[in-house]
């Protein structure tokens, strides 16, 4: 236990959670499947994995990225309780308290106008474009499902960053996705990801640099625990449909998250420098696809919130879609974090 508390970074404050006593409390099975660095537990056919040394945990099969390292001591696996507390537990373990009402979806197509995004030169592929051909067609599907879609940009237009926030507070927006296609040196990177805004205290998942002053809060924070919850099912949704390869569920402070007084993530959809990859999104079929799989993933994050506060939710439009995740039990208060029953407000 020692050992464990020094290996995390005592900048952060960190504190630990033995994950394995913390899932058992949810009814998940004894971690008996276990390699020398791999920890697995499982409840109704849903599985979580944890790996020694990595900055992730595996929520059903999906990979769902942490602020600090799994820690492994004395065989069993420890994570900081940050990461427990905004990452793990509101996936697992979403709690009905502020259940957000679901009415109004603001859509984002990033970039436009005089910034392109990534590109594909030689197949004639432009972020700008798909991202918002992407948009529409998601509108179309939310909005025959009942929904009322507003979006940051109809036309090929340059619209600030802050102004897309404004532009969702304004229309208060109930959820926001922000929609774009991802960009690498290499041809070989390829798959999705799902970026939701970095809990104060943390750093982004991108930024290898660690450079001090990156870990501060943003009004975002204060849907820390939906935005996680809604990123998770969307990269989840995204995977299982598209095939695609999971990159995971990741942290950024992106300004278009940062100031949401909504729940909110931004997705790339793909890479367009990748062949492969490329030839798909260039198709129509594809792209309704990802569109189709972004609505479904909406729908599934509204049956749970739904679930979860009958009386002072709004009732999904459509029929309920199936659970991807087993309900865990209500949280114990104590000891694991008599904390989250309060919801940090900025
Ligand atoms: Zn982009």
């Amino acid at each position: 236990m020692l050992a464990a508390i020094a290996a995390l970074p005592a900048s952060l404050g960190a504190q630990n959670i033995n994950l394995g006593d913390a899932l058992g409390r949810w009814g998940y099975g004894d971690d008996s499947v276990k390699a020398d660095n791999l920890a697995r537990w499982d409840m109704k056919g849903f599985s979580v994995r944890a790996e020694k040394n990595r900055a992730f945990v595996e929520l059903g099969g999906v990979k769902v990225y942490l602020g600090a390292a799994v820690v492994e001591s004395n065989g069993r696996m420890f994570v900081a309780k940050r990461d427990f507390d905004k990452t793990i537990a509101p996936v697992l373990a979403p709690q009905a308290v502020s259940v957000p009402h679901i009415r109004t979806i603001v859509l984002d197509p990033g970039h436009g106008g005089k910034d392109p995004g990534n590109l594909n030169k030689r197949m004639g592929l432009t972020e700008k474009t798909l991202a918002l051909d992407v948009t529409k067609r998601l509108k179309a599907i939310l909005e025959a499902k009942g929904y009322r879609v507003l979006i940051t940009r109809t036309r090929d237009t340059y619209v600030e960053l802050e102004d897309r926030t404004a532009y969702a507070n304004r229309a208060k927006a109930d959820l926001f996705l922000s929609i774009h296609f991802n960009g690498a040196e290499s041809t070989s990177a390829a798959g999705l990801e799902t970026y939701c805004l970095t809990p104060a205290g943390q750093y982004s998942t991108n930024d290898a640099r660690r450079s001090a002053g990156n870990t501060g809060a943003e009004a975002g924070n204060a849907h820390d625990r939906w935005n996680i919850l809604l990123g998770y099912y969307v990269q989840k949704t995204l995977v299982d449909k598209l095939e695609g390869e999971d990159r995971g569920v990741r942290r950024a402070r992106f300004k278009v998250l940062c100031d949401l007084a909504c729940p909110g993530v931004l997705v790339e959809c793909g890479y367009l420098n990748n062949p492969a990859e490329a030839a798909n999104i260039a198709s129509p079929v594809y792209r309704e696809k990802i569109a189709q799989s972004l609505a479904d993933s909406v729908a599934i994050f509204h049956a749970r919130v739904y679930k979860l506060a009958r009386k002072t939710s709004t009732p999904p439009p459509q029929a309920k879609p199936k659970e991807t995740a087993p309900s865990a039990p209500a949280r114990p208060r104590s000891p694991l974090s008599p904390s989250e029953s309060s919801v940090t407000r900025r």
